[in-house]
């Protein structure tokens, strides 16, 4: 059943709507669009794992957005890896510009393969669509018993500015780290943008949702702000985002530390793996966005320390221990609140702004799907 509700924090009322129905609502809207059952399924199942781990931004409100890239052939339906060059610990591949919930996978197996049999491994994507949530990726690596580190960039996706400048040059760049865990507690799981917020985040403002923080966007003026229209121009309620449309950027996070590594991203994920970089894709559509992602897979069995798991552990709880500045709210590690978000949601159910929700089925009834009844 889904429950309307106010909550107390949400500038917007927000519903409330069961795990399962919701990823089979999603699923619903993309095979009815053209995708093959199997991948709409795919493409509804990471969309809630990302509102599941609590990261809203990259859930399913990309519904829309993914709906229209779809129409305009921007993400092309029923891809796969094509081979660009190979090693026996390494490979470079091309996602055709396929579904990132389908080439995603596709990338991590042949890394996670490859590093079984080398003990490491170097992955280089190119030419994906959105790759959602990149925890995905290293919660895949980890269940196959791998360490993953992947560094991330947005061709096409120009939105960040560098230290010190206001033109925007990066996209938001994201960084993940995934180490696996021995079954019994959550996994490591570092995994965020390198602008201060993602642009998802903004996204989810600007529908009514958690304000950005201060100073997370830069205007033309130079001048810090917080006003999402900085980055879409005035806000439509319900309507389609365009980042043409804002004259300002976000801002990397931790001054010219984000923005180095930022940079790095675009190197390593753009350049190194050879698909486009932040600016405009040579010869490509406005709007239309592509994910490189450099992925490093190592194998913690072959490198010689037989309790891995257990000293990361033990560590982890010596972390924890530190005391907390605020009396009842404890030391975290990276993971944890993703692992705590998804049992709470997966109990509760997904809350979702009134205007995201309005958007999905905006979606769906454009292709006669009928949503569920409030
Ligand atoms: P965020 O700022 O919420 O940071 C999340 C990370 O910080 C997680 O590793 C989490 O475990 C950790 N964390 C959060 N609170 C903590 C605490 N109190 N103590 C210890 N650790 C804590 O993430 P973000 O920058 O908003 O990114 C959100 C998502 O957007 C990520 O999943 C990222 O992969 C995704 N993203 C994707 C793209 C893309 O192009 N596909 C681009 C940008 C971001």
């Amino acid at each position: 059943m889904i429950v309307p509700h106010k909550p107390m924090v949400m500038e917007e009322p927000t519903y409330v709507i069961p795990a399962a129905r919701l990823k089979e609502f999603v699923a619903t809207i993309f095979a009815t669009a053209g995708c093959a059952r199997d991948e709409a399924d795919r493409i509804g199942h990471y969309l809630l794992s990302a509102n599941l781990a609590g990261h809203d931004s990259h859930g399913v409100i990309r519904t829309p957005r993914y709906l229209y890239w779809l129409r305009q052939g921007y993400v092309r339906p029923g891809q796969t890896l094509t081979v660009v060059s190979e090693g026996p610990s390494f490979a470079t591949v091309d996602g055709n510009w396929g579904f990132g919930q389908t080439i995603g996978p596709l990338a991590v197996d042949t890394g996670v393969e490859k590093a079984r049999a080398a003990g490491v491994s170097m992955i280089g994507l190119r030419n994906s669509s959105h790759l959602g949530r990149i925890g995905d990726w290293a919660e895949r690596a980890a269940d196959a018993g791998l360490v993953s580190l992947h560094f991330v960039n947005v061709g096409g996706g120009e939105l960040v500015a560098p230290f010190g400048g206001i033109d925007r040059r990066f996209s938001t760049n994201p960084i993940c780290i995934g180490v696996p865990s021995d079954g019994k507690e959550p996994m490591f799981l570092l995994d965020f943008a390198t602008s201060l917020v993602a642009e998802g985040k903004v996204l989810v403002a600007s529908n009514g949702g958690k304000p950005v923080p201060e100073g997370a966007l830069v205007g033309l003026d130079g001048k810090f702000t917080s006003d999402p229209s900085a980055l879409y121009g005035p806000i439509v309620p319900g309507g389609v985002r365009d980042l043409a449309h804002g004259e300002g950027a976000l801002v990397a996070f931790g001054l010219h530390k984000g923005s180095g590594l930022a940079f790095m991203c675009e190197i390593l994920a753009g350049v190194l793996a050879g698909g486009a970089t932040s600016g405009p894709i040579p010869g490509g559509k406005r709007g239309r966005i592509s994910n490189g992602m450099l992925s490093i897979y190592l194998d913690p069995a072959r490198f010689g320390e037989p309790d891995f798991l257990q000293r990361a552990r033990a560590y982890a709880n010596y972390v924890k221990a530190s005391r907390p500045t605020t009396p009842g709210t404890p030391v975290l590690v990276p993971g944890e609140p993703e692992a705590r978000s998804r049992e709470e949601r997966l109990r509760s159910g997904v809350p979702l702004q009134k205007q995201t929700w309005d958007a999905i089925c905006a979606a769906a009834l454009s292709l006669g799907v009928q949503p569920p009844t409030l």
